[in-house]
């Protein structure tokens, strides 16, 4: 490999998130070194990703097949639907196996500076899912952030007319705080003690 090569996959390895360049240089090095089991498995990975990536048309999850494995685990309880900001958020909470039931993907969270309305996000594909489906309980699990906790207000009110019981994760949560960020531990704590929204 020439050398331009590399530093171009050097310089796009750091731009991923939670990576910098001392990072991505150590990353590049470790693959170039270890061809059999970190280059090769990773470029046939990244290849099947690509080819095979779908978004969930129902949670709005990624998996390789859509509606994802979570939505048709017949397994999971189908009446109840916990909201996330994220996709990180919904794989946070997997880890935590505190949830047996179904996510809703939002993509973000309301905010009147960046232009980003409730248009943007996967509101009406939740306003839907409530109409149409035998759903008992909305966990509204945005984040305890301003924006978080203003998302969740929005969409308790949206939820209103629907008559259905509208949940937030425990004050537990510390103030400010990300699920992605969070132990496991505190995740099916805040799970366990949900409030009334
Ligand atoms: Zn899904």
């Amino acid at each position: 490999m020439e050398t331009g090569a590399l530093n171009e996959l050097i310089k796009l390895v750091a731009k991923l998130p939670g990576l910098g360049s001392r990072s991505a240089r150590r990353i590049v090095l470790h693959m170039v070194k270890n061809p059999d089991k970190a280059l090769h498995p990773l470029i046939r990975l990244l290849t099947q990703v690509s080819e095979e990536i779908k978004v969930c048309e129902v949670c709005g999850n990624v998996d390789t097949v859509s509606p994802c494995h979570i939505c048709t685990d017949h397994k999971r309880d189908q009446s109840l639907v916990c909201v996330v900001e994220d996709i990180t958020d919904l794989w946070s909470l997997e880890r935590s196996n505190s949830f047996k039931g179904l996510y809703h993907v939002l993509g973000g969270t309301l905010s009147a500076l960046d232009g980003r309305t409730p248009s943007r996000l996967n509101m009406d594909s939740l306003r839907a899912r409530v109409a149409n489906n035998n759903i008992h309980e909305v966990i509204i699990a945005t984040n305890a952030t301003l924006e978080g906790q203003t998302t969740g207000f929005y969409i308790a009110d949206m939820l209103k007319p629907f008559n259905i019981k509208a949940t937030r994760l425990a004050s537990g949560i510390p103030v400010g705080a990300e699920l992605d960020y969070m132990d496991e531990g505190t995740l099916t704590l805040a799970m366990k003690l949900r409030q009334d929204f």
